[in-house]
């Protein structure tokens, strides 16, 4: 072994790397260079190793201490550290590290629950405010009758894996490293199929289309998550099915928007009608309703409608509703309007407004 590079060069690290960066770094070098990403690539396979031997090293205090004071040649023959006969466990530090990140556990692989599904329903936005009930059809898996689940032709029964003998794990030796690996032959399920079933072709599972009713509660928005247990996907063996999350994703509405549960809109109003006040009607979720403009309103005042919001989702009361006036100006008068204006303008006269007067005086204290 000529020529071994130095354990903290191999992790890019200082020589008082502290537990954590060690931990960092290695993590970092091992998902790069894992056999299970890199197939059939020496030198990643190198690099994986290298790494994991510098990392058992250096993240044992006593080895550590060792290999700084004597190098390399200090852990020869130190307890397994031989060269010819290095053997770090690398599952434990694995099981350190990544825990289930690779699949450590493969001998579960495939036996657990199905895997859950997640379904995007759109609404409207009413229907979202007040709730309603909506059909749901998806798609989903669902246990294969003939064979049960099995995958084997029925009157047959799925074989004991031979490669695994049944422990869905088989040790893989790299160089002086063993490994467990989710075995090869059977995917982890510790069984083999030799007849398979030809409904599902030996899956076990079959494609089905689903219907479910949703109760979508009244004050819902986008992102709410319903679940129902038992509805996403099946499982092989009949060990229980996932769950459906319905994801709701409500449409905008073509004068509303929404904040939680108050309301927003805009109502264009005429300089007339800010100047002397109206009363006005104002759309809201429930109808039409009476607003009071009171003379003198400013551009972008905004009104608050009590109670006129959406429902609190699984709760009592309602939010509000903000009506923020827009004041338009007029792009095109007729001759009528221009000489009214033109003589409510010369009424004014140098009548200036108390908010535009202090405007001046600012600007006249600045550039004077
Ligand atoms: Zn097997
Ligand atoms: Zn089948």
């Amino acid at each position: 072994m000529s020529g071994q590079r130095d354990y903290y060069e191999v992790l890019g690290v200082s020589r008082d790397a502290d537990e954590s960066t060690l931990k960092k770094s290695y993590r970092k070098l091992a998902l790069k260079y894992h056999p299970d990403k890199n197939p059939d690539d020496a030198q990643a396979e190198e690099r994986f190793k290298e790494a994991s031997e510098a990392y058992a090293v250096l993240s044992d205090a006593e080895k550590r201490r060792t290999y700084d004071q004597y190098g390399h040649e200090g852990l020869r023959g130190q307890g397994g550290f031989d060269p010819g006969g290095f053997s770090v466990n690398i599952q434990d530090i694995f099981g350190d590290i990544f825990g289930d990140f690779f699949g450590g556990s493969g001998g579960s692989r495939g036996r657990g629950r199905g895997s859950d599904l997640k379904e995007i329903l759109n609404i409207e936005f009413d229907e979202a405010a007040f709730g309603c009930e909506k059909e749901l059809t998806y798609q989903r898996h669902e246990a294969c009758e003939p064979c049960n689940g099995s995958g084997a032709k029925p009157g047959t029964s799925p074989v004991t894996c031979t490669t695994c003998r049944g422990a869905g794990q088989v040790r893989v030796s790299q160089g002086f490293f063993a490994m467990a690996r989710t075995c090869p032959q059977c995917q982890g399920q510790g069984t083999r199929i030799e007849q398979p079933c030809s409904d599902c072709s030996g899956q076990g599972l079959n494609a089905t289309t689903k219907t479910v009713k949703v109760e979508v509660p009244s004050g819902a928005d986008s992102g709410v998550r319903l679940r129902y247990v038992g509805e996403g996907h099946a499982s092989r063996y009949g060990s229980g099915s996932g769950d459906l999350y319905v994801v709701l994703s409500v449409a905008e509405h073509p004068i509303f928007q929404r904040e939680n549960e108050h309301v927003f809109c805009h109502l264009p109003i005429s300089f007339a009608q800010a100047a002397l006040g109206d009363e006005l009607d104002v759309p809201t979720i429930d109808g039409k309703v009476q607003m009071k403009i009171p003379a003198g309103t400013q551009p972008g005042t905004s009104f608050r409608l009590r109670g006129k919001g959406i429902p609190h989702l699984r709760g009592r009361g309602r939010g509000d509703q903000f009506v923020e006036v827009k004041l338009e100006v007029p792009t095109k008068l007729n001759d009528d309007q221009r000489r009214l204006l033109q003589e409510f303008a010369d009424a004014s006269g140098e009548e200036v407004h108390p908010e535009s007067r202090s405007f001046f005086d600012k600007v006249k204290e600045l550039f004077d």
